[in-house]
């Protein structure tokens, strides 16, 4: 299957020097069917001793709204990063460590076409959605591209600084529920005809 293959070529690459001081890559989880596909900044610490992405504590605050709007890591999305392998001391990616594996997502992203891409943090939104993207201003805006609905949310490391936010970042999921709702056909069981 291509989506193997391609998981198979990533797990092996060494197209960046994030190669020479990562411990595993992190190529993503989730179902490769999914409608709804999650996109972080990087691994940090936790993602890069295990090879899965958002498994530490930002990944444990995550799971708790994916869990109240019926999302399932092991079920019905896809979570995976701009950068596959972690930036040493969880600096920024580099501009040229993004373009060496932007291929990657690319990629995943042609095999899944996903309907919906949610961005966690600013990284990401500004990587995927617009350069000047403010994720404090626009968490929450929805942007259709090419048939792919695009918004961002802040992430959860973010949050975990900076609790307050909580409420409006559940708000942002809520809304991706019913994005769901309106645009996609098999992400929750009620949805399967
Ligand atoms: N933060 C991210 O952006 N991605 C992860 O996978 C974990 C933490
Ligand atoms: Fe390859 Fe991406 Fe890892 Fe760089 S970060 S080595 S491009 S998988």
């Amino acid at each position: 299957m291509e989506f193997e293959q391609l998981r198979a070529t990533c797990l092996a690459c060494d197209k960046c020097r994030l190669c020479q001081t990562r411990t595993n890559v992190v190529f993503g989880m989730g179902n490769p069917n999914a409608e709804v596909m999650l996109i972080g900044e990087g691994p940090g610490k936790t993602e890069d001793e295990t090879g899965l992405p958002f498994v530490g504590r930002s990944g444990q605050l995550l799971d708790q709204y994916l869990k109240a709007v019926h999302l399932d890591r092991e079920k019905n999305i896809f979570i995976t990063n701009i950068v596959k392998c972690r930036p040493p001391e969880n600096r920024d990616p580099l501009p040229d460590e993004w373009d060496a594996c932007m291929p990657y997502l690319r990629e995943q992203f042609r095999l899944m076409r996903p309907k919906i891409i949610l961005c966690l943090g600013r990284i990401a939104a500004q990587r995927l959605i617009r350069p000047d993207f403010s994720v404090t201003k626009e968490h929450g805006h929805w942007e259709l591209k090419n048939g792919t609905w695009f918004t961002a949310t802040l992430h959860p490391a973010a949050l975990l600084r900076n609790p307050s936010q909580k409420p409006t970042a559940f708000e942002d999921f809520v809304a991706l529920r019913e994005k769901i709702y309106e645009v996609c056909d098999h992400t929750y069981p009620e949805q399967m005809k």
